[in-house]
């Protein structure tokens, strides 16, 4: 029978677009008719490696990679790239700089510092204002190995929409949650990584885009935990994820057939714009953030009593529209619009939210 619609508004793993996760249906027995799952087939043949250099065109083409960044399909999520940049970019001076933006902000200091000799400075946070905006620019005194910098971030609900200016040091970026959502010049970054559960695939895929000329700066490191050599052989050290590269792919190419990053940067105002408008129009509802910061993948809200954000919950849930849970850390509710979520489904949020309100208001 045929499943009713149901919009996933889940901070991640997210939501897909629904032609690529039919064109996965439709492939997963026998992958350009070989006779073989593309979960089965070997990644030295050239079926896979067609289709990863594939992927790596496309990735470079939506986001517009120059040719000195190296692409990397790595595994361990954003969480192992909180460990792998201080270990591979933190050994000179062993000083790291962080904005403190927010959770996931805080998780890489604190895996920072579990390198040995690392040393992790908050050179700027938003902590005054419980993270319901961006920090202030870092008044930045000497040269860090590097400054970390999370995009947007997921939890909060805040993005950055132009950097804060770093002078001249090297920069690392946390776009886990809004890349390819939101163009950024991938030259204001020496390296960039995004787990890719909300906008890129499956889970189990973390992808990295770092500066060529750095790899030669790095230190001798275990391989699995080393740019260097995960570039050199082509991220295929040991077995990639094959299957999770392949969905990216097919997003990829579905992204470049809807007009790539700045279209759906468009759509994702557009969507975020009509959830946001409403909050600030409603009564029930509202939205911590400041506007200035304001996320369009991540929008938290709240009706200030739990009770009835938890009966909202549900009722939303009763009517097609899940995981609008908020995050435990701050509670309420959140809508992830990541770019496969359509505007129909935003559209039927706030009418489903109008009419919440309604019923409550009596
Ligand atoms: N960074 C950001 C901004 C995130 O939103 C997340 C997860 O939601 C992570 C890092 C951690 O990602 P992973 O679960 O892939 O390790």
């Amino acid at each position: 029978g045929s499943v009713a619609q149901i919009y996933n508004f889940s901070a991640g793993p997210a939501v897909l677009p629904a032609a690529v996760v039919r064109q996965v249906q439709s492939e997963l027995v026998s992958y350009k008719n070989s006779g073989m799952s593309i979960m089965e087939i070997s990644h030295r043949s050239s079926l896979y490696t067609e289709m990863e250099a594939e992927a790596e065109r496309n990735l470079r083409e939506l986001m517009r990679i120059p040719d000195e960044y190296d692409i990397l399909f790595l595994q361990g999520g954003g969480t192992l790239q909180f460990t792998m940049a201080p270990l591979n970019f933190a050994q000179k001076t062993k000083q790291i700089g962080f904005i403190d933006s927010g959770h996931w902000a805080q998780r890489a200091i604190e895996e920072a510092r579990l390198v040995p000799g690392v040393k992790a400075k908050v050179v700027a946070s938003a902590k005054t204002t419980n993270y319901t905006s961006l920090p202030k620019d870092p008044v930045l005194q000497k040269t860090y190995d590097y400054i970390h910098l999370t995009l947007n971030n997921t939890i909060e609900g805040t993005m950055y929409r132009t950097l804060p200016d770093l002078k001249n040091q090297v920069v690392v970026g946390d776009m886990s949650s809004n890349i390819m959502a939101q163009r950024y010049n991938v030259k204001d970054f020496d390296l960039i990584y995004a787990g890719a559960q909300k906008n890129i695939g499956p889970a189990g895929l973390t992808v990295v885009i770092v500066k060529h000329s750095l790899l030669h700066t790095t230190p001798e490191l275990p391989s699995m935990l080393s740019y260097a050599k995960q570039a050199a052989k082509h991220s295929a050290l040991n077995t990639p994820p094959v299957f999770a590269i392949y969905v990216a792919s097919l997003v990829f190419k579905w992204l470049l057939q809807q007009g790539g990053v700045d279209e759906m940067q468009k759509r994702n105002e557009k969507k975020a714009q009509l959830l946001y408008d409403y909050l600030d129009s409603s009564s029930l509802f509202s939205a911590p953030v400041k506007k200035a910061a304001r996320s369009t993948t991540n929008v938290p809200f709240v009706t200030g009593n739990a009770e009835l954000d938890q009966r909202f919950v549900v009722a939303a849930q009763e009517n097609g529209l899940v995981n609008l849970k908020g995050h435990r850390l701050v509670g309420g509710m959140r809508a992830s619009l990541y770019n496969a979520m359509p505007l129909e489904g935003v559209q039927k949020l706030v009418e489903f939210m109008e009419s919440f309100e309604q019923n409550i208001g009596g």
